[in-house]
């Protein structure tokens, strides 16, 4: 009898579907609660109060206050919003030096890259090969003239969980702002922005069952970043156009289930992510990325030598299996992740990485079903790999940079 196929959707790091209640609490403001909630009569005011609940949610799960909140198109808007931000106004100042790493998502490197052009400096801090950055690193590159820190709350591709609270306090402590990157942790690990220290903070709905372009940024009372968008009174000013109501009452839904069940499914995803990456640990020459407990849940990140990414890629989707390769040779680059040079390794190797993130979604059939397509498909591009023939002589080696 013919295998039935399965569809195992392994990349919930590049996003998530929308969960079937967060698409219930939607539907009304596209049908009939469409006012704007500019407006006076009640319909407006049917879809203003909807958005000041949604601001309150968002808050408590960060445990911030609502007048902290602010809603965006995304995480990438929130980065680009809070580093140029914080950037512009302390440059005022006489600041003009920011320190982050060199595993941060595009969306705060192209940021950074964007203000060196303008005159700013920038200090990339690199990452110790277990994929943690050390807070005492972050401290010696402060200097007089910083005016923003931004570390990641957990890496995109290698799910490593930052010290973001021992940073947070080593910034308060020096009069830094401190930016995180939060969109892969939020609703996926405990944040409180006032115990962690933190003055600015982004995330993005479609990676925690919300809708894919909304976002929000939480900035501290007393933060003072320019307005993003000028226009009307919406966000108080400071990011002017007429609110994605829908969007936001998704973002804010997604979030609070998140963060109520996030205990649980932490345990059961840990459960699953480790079977996964012991099971995957058993092909010959396979590695871990990142370290294995101050990381996601649901990551896992590998390396297989002797074998492209992308292949594998394709090969696991000819099967149903639906992950991501840190390499960017889709992306018309032939470079590497820059993640996972950041770690260390060489890259030989880290063209032959697949990252599987798994969501609340996910199903023990699912570990095992990619359990049992992995290994022949691993081995099936190395029977093809000259590479893989030459490592088998031992006529290649490697050297992984350990620090
Ligand atoms: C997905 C992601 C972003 C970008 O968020 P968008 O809402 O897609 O703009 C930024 N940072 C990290 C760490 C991400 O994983």
């Amino acid at each position: 009898m013919a295998q039935e196929k399965r569809v195992v959707y392994a990349d919930n790091a590049a996003t998530t579907p929308v969960s079937p209640s967060v698409f219930r609490a939607m539907e009304p403001f596209y049908t009939t609660h469409y006012g704007n909630p500019s407006s006076l009569y009640s319909l407006g005011r049917q879809a203003k109060l909807p958005l000041e609940d949604a601001r309150r949610t968002v808050a408590a799960c960060l445990n911030a206050e609502p007048g902290e909140i602010y809603f965006t198109s995304g995480g990438s808007e929130a980065d680009n919003w809070a580093i140029k931000g914080a950037a512009h106004l302390l440059a005022k100042k006489g600041k003009k030096h920011i320190v982050t790493t060199k595993f941060e998502h595009h969306a705060v490197l192209h940021t950074c890259a964007a203000l060196e052009k303008e005159g700013f400096e920038v200090t990339y801090l690199d990452v110790h090969s277990n994929g943690v950055v050390r807070p005492e690193e972050v401290e010696k590159a402060l200097r007089e003239d910083t005016a923003l820190v931004s570390v990641m709350f957990a890496n995109n591709e290698i799910g490593t969980l930052q010290p973001v609270g021992e940073i947070g306090a080593i910034c308060r402590s020096r009069g830094v702002w401190f930016h995180t990157d939060a969109v892969q942790a939020a609703g996926t690990v405990p944040i409180d922005v006032k115990a962690q220290h933190i003055d600015l903070l982004s995330l993005s709905a479609h990676k925690f069952h919300g809708p894919k372009g909304v976002g929000a940024l939480y900035c501290r009372q007393g933060v003072a970043i320019p307005n993003l968008i000028d226009g009307g009174a919406q966000e108080r000013g400071r990011r002017a156009g007429t609110e994605n109501v829908a969007g936001i009452v998704g973002l804010a839904a997604a979030l609070q289930e998140a963060c109520a069940s996030m205990e649980e499914r932490a345990r059961r995803l840990t459960k699953m992510r480790d079977r996964l990456i012991a099971g995957a640990l058993q092909i010959e020459r396979s590695r871990l990325n990142g370290d294995p407990e101050k990381r996601l849940p649901g990551n896992v990140s590998l390396c297989f030598e002797g074998i492209e990414g992308e292949s594998l890629l394709l090969l696991l989707d000819l099967k149903g299996v639906c992950g991501s390769s840190g390499s960017a040779c889709t992306s018309g680059s032939l470079d590497p992740s820059h993640v996972l040079l950041s770690i260390g390794l060489p890259h030989e190797v880290a063209h032959g990485s697949l990252r599987l993130s798994l969501s609340g979604q996910n199903t023990e059939e699912d570990v095992d079903y990619i359990l049992q397509v992995l290994p022949p498909v691993v081995a099936q591009l190395r029977a093809m790999s000259p590479l893989w023939e030459e490592i088998q002589n031992g006529g290649v080696s490697y050297e992984i940079r350990e620090f």
